[in-house]
């Protein structure tokens, strides 16, 4: 602590270290990257992207990336913002669109991001509790009379949790707030969801997140996009304009586009990781476990019997790193990656032996 801090620092976890940890030995479940590796074209693109040129600043507006994700998605160029990872996309959100003189409004178990965000950017907001089942609530997120959000946000399938909306739902959200920007966090969406990217033609008020760091299993590269209307995405481009103008280097938008153009490893490698989650959840369940329905690359479950700090410890001494939370309502359950089916398997063994 120093007394040189302004306020907002102190409100501020430190960085705790060990999310992170050396890879040599452990089953790493704990933070949802992908177990296929990225695109071999894309590996390929960033080596080519290795040469002479990295003495050249990039491009700030990354066009190239711009361009591919707009033919990928049937948009304009102008309706796309990348950034450097989709944490960083969401950061230019909450400066940009999310502040107003009613508070923000998003679920209460959700993305730990949103409450650290909200404090940083001095952003008032509103939780709000999730069913009974951990299902968002649609009705929850109408206006009832003055009743409304300044702005809404949400990710899509949920985090923790893995739960899916409906895109029907989602778009009832998005309709029925039309004077509130709703961002749609879709982190997770390629393993099981309807992107509402389809619904931002039709939206003015939609801005729809993404991430290469799951689904393109390029975590370590640090890129993510949001796609909206073109308004929104000024808004975007002008907080980034003042704040940093770089946000991707060379290599970062070498290996997007390459990513992106490889359509069929790109759905190939989300195949494979349902097909694992489905496996997955089936030797869960049959060791007892109630798990929540996924549309993730994680799970979410909790022991009847077995206390879900506990069996994380006793997984760790395995050398299995799985998330768990130490928060109302959540402390029992488990997040759980899906990895390789090796992985998987480690994981269901060493649960057998420690049920
Ligand atoms: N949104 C959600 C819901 C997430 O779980 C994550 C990853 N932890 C992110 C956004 C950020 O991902 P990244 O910054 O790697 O793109």
């Amino acid at each position: 602590m120093s007394r040189y801090w302004s306020a907002v620092v102190h409100g501020l976890t430190p960085y705790v270290p060990g999310e992170q940890p050396k890879l040599d030995k452990l089953v790493k479940l704990n933070t949802n990257e992908h177990p296929c590796g990225p695109s071999p074209k894309a590996l390929e693109a960033i080596r080519a992207a290795t040469g002479d040129t990295l003495r050249l600043y990039p491009d700030p507006n990354a066009d190239a990336l711009k361009a591919a994700l707009a033919k990928r998605y049937r948009l304009q160029p102008e309706q796309i913002f990348v950034g450097n990872g989709s944490d960083e996309v969401l950061a230019h959100a909450f400066m940009a669109l999310l502040k107003h003189d009613r508070p923000l409004w998003f679920p209460d178990i959700t993305y730990s991001f949103y409450p650290v965000y909200c404090s940083l950017y001095d952003v008032e907001h509103r939780t709000i509790p999730l069913a009974e089942d951990y299902s968002i609530r649609v009705e929850d997120y109408l206006p009832r009379g003055d009743d409304r959000a300044g702005a809404l946000i949400f990710p899509n399938p949920n985090a923790p949790t893995g739960r899916l909306l409906a895109l029907a739902d989602v778009e009832r959200i998005v309709a029925a707030n039309p004077e509130a920007v709703v961002v749609i966090d879709e982190a997770y969406v390629d393993f099981g969801g309807d992107s509402a990217i389809a619904l931002v033609d039709r939206h003015p008020n939609l801005l729809v997140t993404h991430t290469f760091s799951k689904s393109r299993s390029l975590a370590g590269l640090r890129v993510g996009f949001a796609a909206g209307h073109a308004s929104l995405i000024e808004a975007l481009e002008r907080v980034k304009n003042s704040f940093n103008s770089y946000p991707l280097d060379r290599l970062a938008i070498a290996g997007a586009v390459a990513s992106v153009e490889d359509e069929d490893y790109f759905q190939e490698s989300c195949r494979k990781v349902i097909a694992t989650r489905e496996v997955l959840v089936s030797r869960m369940a049959a060791l007892g476990f109630e798990v929540l329905p996924s549309a993730a690359n994680f799970i979410f479950a909790r022991h009847p019997r077995r206390d879900g700090a506990e069996l994380a410890a006793e997984l760790r001494k395995r050398a299995i790193i799985v998330r768990h939370f130490r928060a109302p309502r959540i402390d029992q359950f488990l997040r759980i990656t899906v990895g390789t089916d090796e992985q998987c398997a480690i994981l269901v063994d060493a649960l057998k032996e420690i049920l």
